[in-house]
């Protein structure tokens, strides 16, 4: 983005490169793009934008975006109160859900522990874990760890299986089964393969 460039389509070019993936001539790409658009067509992304901020609230169970809190699957009576499905991103409920093999309930953790990125188990949603886990309320017998087979998702579900065996020690804890190939990202997965891998969930 050169000083030449108007400053409000800087500004929105300026946004869309913090967008992960996306590097600063995508983005300046982008803003152009958007500008060639008819004008009510930039109003309903801004429109949309607006509602993503104003319309979503984090549930405060299992930290999955929703139009409520509590959310339709932490309130659903049909629902398995025993099972906990513990995952690093909303998109990776979505593709469980998907798949049709899992009637339990969810815990988003909003990312994995990653000491290269310097991520730490405090800036995850993992205490609202444990209270879940050790509540007085709790029915939790399992917790099935879908965290993606990489060095991340290893060592977030590391760290978890010791933390939760020292706080809850009767709960069992799974892990997908290495249906997934490794290094994959379950966000990308077919719903066999995570059928398969919830079916084959291991120890
Ligand atoms: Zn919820």
């Amino acid at each position: 983005m050169t000083n030449r460039t108007p400053p409000p389509i800087h500004d929105v070019a300026a946004e869309f490169d913090t967008l992960p993936g996306v590097g600063p001539r995508a983005a300046l790409r982008y803003a152009y793009w958007l500008l060639s658009q008819p004008k009510d067509r930039i109003l309903r992304f801004a429109e949309a934008l607006k509602k993503l901020s104003n319309g979503v609230v984090r549930c405060t169970i299992c930290g999955l975006w929703s139009e409520t809190s509590p959310c339709s699957i932490c309130t659903d009576p049909t629902r398995d109160p025993s099972k906990l499905c513990v995952v690093a991103n909303p998109q990776d409920v979505r593709v469980i859900e998907d798949s049709n093999a899992f009637r339990g309930r969810y815990h988003v953790l909003g990312g994995l522990i990653d000491p290269i990125s310097g991520r730490t188990p405090d800036q995850l949603w993992i205490d609202p874990l444990y209270a879940r886990l050790t509540g007085e309320t709790a029915m939790i017998t399992e917790v099935i760890l879908g965290l993606d087979p990489d060095v991340a998702g290893d060592t977030t579900s590391l760290y978890l299986k010791r933390e939760i065996t020292r706080l809850a020690p009767a709960i069992h804890i799974t892990r997908l089964a290495r249906g997934l190939p490794n290094g994959a990202q379950l966000e990308y997965a077919d719903e066999m393969t995570i059928a398969d891998a919830l079916e084959n969930r291991k120890e």
